[in-house]
C-alpha cells in the first residue's frame, strides 16, 4: 500500500505494514496456553480458570465434536452470553475444523430458526435455559446435534443471579434437557471426550472460522465469511494499536458480547493471543461493572458509548475505584466529547474511538491511544487498511473534505456474504474494496469522521435493528395496514425504535396490543419502543414508503423543541 496522508501521524511504536502470522486462529490459544499455561486467562463471577484449564476443556469439546462426526466447514451455532464456556465452545469448534456461527442468546425461535437454516448449522451449544427454544425449532433446520451448558457448569450455583441475561417472563419453566443420541449435555462430554484432537489442515486465508450474522447495507441478516486470516490480522493489528499493553500482564473487562464481532476480536481474540486475563461479564448491569472494576482492576475496557454514559451516570460512581483503567476504545456508535472527557476524568485513562463493521473483522480505523488523536473523528485507517471516501452511488472518489460513503481495503475484509453472490457484489470489488454504507469524509490530516449511516439499520443499545424484519413482523398482526420502523435518537440507548402504523379499516387495535404481538415474535430490543398511528404515510410514485421523510420529521420535531 503506497504511503497515505494519514501515516504521517502514527507514532513510531505502530508500524504501518505488519507481518502477519498466516496460521489458524486457536492457535492463540495453543500458544498461550504453551506459554502461560498456569497465567489465570479467565474470571467468571468468583471463579478463576487458567490457560492449561481453558486450553485442556477446548481441546475436550473439540475432540468430542470430532467423534460426533463433525467435518472440516461444518458450521456450529454457539448461542451462550459471556460465560467460560463461550470461549472454550469457540476455540473448540475452529480446532475441530469447524466454522462458528455466533448466535445472539436473546433471539426468538423465528429468528433462531432462521439463522440456523440459512447457515445450515449442524450443531448448536446453547445454555440450558436457551434449551426450549432450540428444541423447539430444531427439526425444521439441519441440526442433527444440541449441546447444552450451564453457568452452574463452572460456578456453584450464584445466588440472586439466575441468569440475568434471560427474559424469564418467556422461560419460566424450565424443560430439562436430557442426555441423547442427539443431546448431549457439557460436562458428559468434557467427561466422556478423549481430549485428542485430529489434526485439521486448515488455509488460513481461505477457510472460513466464522459465519457472523449481519443485515449489512441491505435487508435481512446475512452471515459474513470471516476467513482464519481476516481474524488473526484484525487481532494482530489490535495489539500493535495497543502497544503500551504487556504480554501476559493486562486484565480485560469483557462486557463486549462475544456474540458480536467486537467483543469477539477486540476483547476475546485480543485477550487470548497475548495470554491476559479476561473478566467475564454476562450482561451490563452498572453497578455489578462498577463493583468488579475496583476488585478485579481490569486495565482495558473496550466498550460502546452507551456503556460509558451508564457508569458515569450511575449514582454512586463516586464510591468506586476505576483507577486500574489505562485504555479504553468505545466502537459501534458516535463518541459525544464529552463522554470521552468525563470518562477519562474518573478513570485517569485514555477512551478514544473507533470505527468498524462486522464485514470488517471488525476494525478499519481508530483513534491513537497515546498521542495524536482527534475527538469527534474516528481516527485513522489501522495498519495495512486503505480508506476512501466514494461520491453516493459511484464508484468515483469525492472530492478531498466532501461527504460521500467510506470505503476500504485490507487484510481484515471479509470473504464475501455466505450464499449470496449478489449481495457480496454489491459491496465488495474484484480488486477487494469494500462499500461500508456509512458517510462520511475524511480531513486534510486523514482522519476520518462519519456523518450518517446510508443504511437504514437502527442500533439501539449496542444492538442492531433492521427495520424490515419488525416491520414483516407487524405486517402479520391482522390489524396493521402498513408499517414502518424507524430509529429515533434517544439520549440513553443512542436511537430507539419507533413504529408509523396505518391501521386497517375499522380496526381498533392499540399500542399494547401490537406491542403484546412484537414481544412474542422477536428479541425484546428490537420491540418498537413507541408507536404512532397515522391515517397514511409518505410514498414515493411507485408506493414505496418514504422512511427517509418520517427520519426528517422526527429530526425536525426534535430541533423545535
Ligand atoms: P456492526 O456490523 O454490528 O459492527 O455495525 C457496524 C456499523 O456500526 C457501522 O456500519 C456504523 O454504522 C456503526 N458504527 C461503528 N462504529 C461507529 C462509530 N465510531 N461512529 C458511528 N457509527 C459507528
Amino acid at each position: 500500500m503506497e504511503t497515505r496522508s494519514w501515516h504521517k501521524h502514527y507514532p513510531p511504536e505502530i508500524p504501518t505494514s505488519i507481518a502477519y502470522d498466516e496460521k489458524p486462529l486457536h492457535h492463540f490459544l495453543e500458544e498461550s496456553a504453551k506459554n502461560y499455561g498456569k497465567k489465570k486467562a479467565l474470571y467468571f463471577m468468583g471463579k478463576e480458570l487458567t490457560y492449561n484449564e481453558v486450553y485442556e476443556d477446548t481441546k475436550g469439546f473439540a475432540s468430542y465434536l470430532q467423534k460426533l462426526g463433525l467435518e472440516k466447514g461444518d458450521r456450529v451455532s454457539i448461542m451462550l452470553p459471556n460465560c467460560p464456556q463461550s470461549v472454550i465452545a469457540y476455540y473448540g469448534v475452529l480446532m475441530a475444523g469447524g466454522v462458528v456461527v455466533q448466535t445472539n442468546p436473546l433471539y426468538m425461535e423465528r429468528e433462531l430458526e432462521y439463522q440456523l437454516k440459512d447457515s445450515e448449522a449442524k450443531m448448536i451449544l446453547c445454555l440450558d435455559v436457551l434449551y426450549p427454544k432450540v428444541a423447539n425449532v430444531k427439526a425444521n433446520t439441519s441440526v442433527e446435534h444440541v449441546f447444552v451448558t450451564g453457568i452452574k457448569d463452572y460456578l456453584p450455583f450464584p445466588k440472586n443471579k439466575i441468569y440475568p441475561f434471560i427474559q424469564r417472563r418467556q422461560y419460566q419453566m424450565l424443560v430439562k434437557p436430557e442426555q441423547s443420541t442427539d443431546t448431549h449435555i457439557w460436562k458428559n462430554m468434557l467427561d466422556e471426550s478423549s481430549g485428542q484432537v485430529a489434526p485439521i489442515d486448515i488455509d488460513p486465508k481461505e477457510d472460513l472460522a466464522l459465519l457472523q450474522y449481519t443485515g449489512g447495507t441491505t435487508g435481512f441478516p446475512k452471515g459474513v465469511m470471516l476467513t482464519h486470516f481476516n481474524l488473526v490480522a484484525n487481532t494482530q493489528m489490535s495489539v500493535k494499536w495497543l502497544y503500551k499493553s504487556q504480554k501476559a500482564k493486562g486484565t480485560m473487562l469483557a462486557i463486549l458480547p462475544f456474540f458480536h464481532v467486537y467483543g469477539m476480536t477486540v476483547v476475546m481474540n485480543f485477550s487470548v493471543m497475548m495470554g491476559n486475563k479476561m473478566i467475564l461479564m454476562p450482561k451490563f448491569e452498572p453497578e455489578d461493572v462498577l463493583k468488579v472494576i475496583s476488585k478485579q482492576k481490569p486495565t482495558l475496557f473496550p466498550g460502546a458509548p452507551t456503556i460509558y454514559i451508564a457508569l458515569l451516570n450511575h449514582p454512586d460512581l463516586k464510591k468506586y475505584d476505576l483507577s486500574s483503567i489505562e485504555a479504553c476504545i468505545s466502537g459501534s456508535a458516535p463518541l459525544p466529547i464529552e463522554v470521552q472527557e468525563q470518562f477519562e476524568k474518573v478513570t485517569g485513562g485514555k477512551l478514544v474511538e473507533g470505527y468498524g463493521l462486522t464485514e470488517t473483522s471488525p476494525v478499519t480505523h481508530s483513534n491513537f491511544i497515546w498521542s495524536n488523536r482527534v475527538s469527534g473523528s474516528i481516527g485513522v485507517p489501522w495498519p495495512d487498511t486503505d480508506a476512501k471516501i466514494l461520491k453516493l452511488d459511484s464508484e468515483e472518489e469525492a472530492d478531498h473534505g466532501d461527504i460521500g460513503e467510506i470505503s476500504v481495503k485490507g487484510p481484515q475484509v471479509m470473504k464475501g456474504y455466505w450464499n449470496r453472490q449478489e449481495e457480496t457484489d454489491q459491496v465488495l470489488s474484484e480488486d477487494g474494496w469494500f462499500r461500508t454504507g456509512d458517510m462520511g469524509y475524511v480531513n486534510d490530516n486523514g482522519y476520518f469522521y462519519i456523518v450518517d449511516r446510508k443504511k437504514d439499520m437502527i442500533i439501539a443499545g449496542g444492538y442492531n435493528i433492521y427495520p424490515r424484519e419488525v416491520e414483516e413482523i407487524l405486517y402479520e398482526h391482522e390489524a396493521v395496514q402498513e408499517a414502518v420502523i424507524i430509529g429515533i435518537p434517544d439520549p440513553y440507548r443512542g436511537e430507539t425504535v419507533k413504529a408509523f402504523i396505518v391501521k386497517k379499516q375499522n380496526s381498533s387495535v392499540t399500542e399494547e396490543e401490537l406491542n403484546e404481538f412484537c414481544r412474542k415474535n422477536i428479541a425484546a430490543f428490537k420491540v418498537p419502543r413507541i408507536y404512532e398511528f397515522r391515517e397514511e404515510l409518505p410514498k414515493t410514485a411507485v408506493g414505496k414508503i418514504l422512511r427517509r421523510t418520517l427520519v426528517e420529521e422526527e429530526k425536525k420535531k426534535l430541533e423545535d423543541q
